[in-house]
C-alpha cells in the first residue's frame, strides 16, 4: 500500500509498504476513510520532532473503519466507524489511572502515530490500545463531522476544560488557526461572558466574523489595550495561547488579568522566555500544553446533538495519491486553506 513517509528532515514522500497486522493483542487494524494534515506533521517534516522516527508513515488525524481487532480489544469490532485518538494509551497506569493519558508511561502511550509508528496518511493503520484509542462514530456524524475529533478538537476540548472557564469571563484566544478555532468552539459551549479572538491573518480574522458573529476580533498590535478596555477587572480572566508565534506567549500573560490562568496550548519553536520579575505579583496560573486526549467520546456526543461542527475548517479535499499538493497549498497558507481532508484513491 501507498504510505506517505518521513524518510528524512525536510523530505516527506510516497513509500510502498506492506498491510499493517496485528502485532498485539490490544492492537486494531483501521482502513483509512479520511485523514487531514495537522501542523505537527510539519513540525516533524522542520525537525522539531526529535522523537520522530524516519522511515515512519505521517499522519495522526484520522477517522476509518475497523478491519480487524486483537484479542483483548473490547468497545470495538470489525466494520465499526471509528475516530483515531492521536495519542495512544494503556488505561491502566498512574498517569492514564488519572487522566493524564499523554503521560502514559508504556512504550507506546503519548503520541505515537505518525511519530513514532506509522501513522495514518496511508490506506491502513495499527493502533496499539485500540480499546482506549478508538471511538464509534455515531450514525448520524459523517467522516466528515468526525474528522478533528482525535486530535485537534480533542486538543481544544482538553485546553478548554483545563482552563476552568465560568460564564462571568471574558476568554481570549491568542490565534485563530485550526487548533484556536478548536479551542474557539469549546469555550462556546461554556457560555462566557465575552470571548476575544486575536489573530494576525486578515483572511482567519474574516473567517471568525464570518462564523461566529457573536466573537470579538482583534489584531495582535491592538490586543492588550482592546482586551484590557473590554473586560472588568483589568485584563481577560483566562488566556489560551493557541498561535505559538514569536511574541505570543509574551502577550499571552501580559493581557491576563492578575491571578487569571493562562493555558499554553501552542508547540513552539523555540524556548519561551518566562520573565519573572515582569510579572511578579500578578500570580497567575500557567497550564501547558500536550493534550490529554481521552474525552472523544463525550466529543462525539456534542457533535451528534449539533453542538459542535468543525466542518466549516475544512476548505480543500485532495486524494491520497494527491497528498504533496495538499502538503504544498497546507504548509504554505495557500488558496485560504484551513484544513484540508484526504480522502482514499479510487480503486
Ligand atoms: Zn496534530
Ligand atoms: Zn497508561
Amino acid at each position: 500500500m501507498k504510505a506517505f513517509t518521513y524518510i528524512k528532515q525536510g523530505v516527506f514522500g510516497f513509500t510502498e509498504k506492506e498491510k499493517p497486522i496485528l502485532i498485539d493483542e490490544h492492537d486494531a487494524i483501521v482502513r483509512v476513510t479520511m485523514s487531514s494534515i495537522c501542523t505537527s506533521d510539519l513540525h516533524i517534516k522542520h525537525g522539531s520532532v526529535p522523537r520522530a522516527v524516519p522511515g515512519i508513515t505521517v499522519g495522526h488525524e484520522m477517522v476509518g473503519v475497523v478491519d480487524e481487532v486483537g484479542e483483548k480489544v473490547t468497545h470495538v469490532k470489525p466494520g465499526d466507524r471509528v475516530t483515531v485518538n492521536v495519542e495512544t494509551y494503556c488505561g491502566e497506569c498512574f498517569y492514564c489511572q488519572h487522566g493524564y493519558v499523554n503521560n502514559c508511561t508504556s512504550p507506546h502511550g503519548g503520541w505515537a502515530l505518525g511519530c513514532r509508528i506509522d501513522g495514518g496518511q496511508t490506506e491502513y493503520v495499527r493502533v496499539p490500545y485500540a480499546t482506549t484509542g478508538l471511538n464509534r462514530i455515531p450514525d448520524n456524524v459523517s467522516d466528515e463531522q468526525a474528522l478533528f475529533v482525535g486530535d485537534i478538537l480533542a486538543t481544544g476540548f482538553w485546553a478548554t476544560r483545563i482552563s476552568e472557564i465560568k460564564e462571568e469571563d471574558t476568554v481570549l484566544i491568542i490565534g485563530a488557526g485550526p487548533t484556536g478555532v478548536c479551542c474557539l468552539l469549546c469555550t462556546l459551549l461554556k457560555n462566557p461572558q465575552k470571548i476575544i479572538v486575536c489573530e494576525k491573518s486578515e483572511a482567519r480574522r474574516a473567517f471568525i466574523r464570518e462564523h461566529y458573529p457573536q466573537v470579538l476580533v482583534v489584531e495582535p498590535e491592538d490586543c492588550e489595550a482592546f482586551v484590557k478596555e473590554q473586560s472588568l477587572h483589568g485584563g481577560a480572566d483566562v488566556v489560551m495561547e493557541v498561535a505559538g508565534g514569536p511574541d505570543t506567549f509574551q502577550l499571552a500573560w501580559q493581557c491576563a488579568r492578575p491571578n487569571a490562568i493562562v493555558t499554553i496550548v501552542a508547540m513552539y519553536d523555540k524556548p519561551q522566555l518566562l520573565p519573572l520579575p515582569d510579572m511578579y505579583g500578578k500570580n497567575l496560573i500557567f497550564k501547558t500544553g500536550g493534550v490529554d486526549g481521552c474525552d472523544c467520546e463525550e466529543i462525539l456526543h456534542l457533535i451528534s446533538q449539533g453542538r459542535i461542527d468543525t466542518t466549516p475548517l475544512i476548505t480543500h479535499h485532495f486524494p491520497l495519491s494527491k497528498i504533496e499538493e495538499a502538503y504544498d497549498i497546507f504548509e504554505n497558507r495557500k488558496d485560504g486553506v484551513i484544513k484540508i481532508a484526504i480522502y482514499p484513491d479510487a480503486k
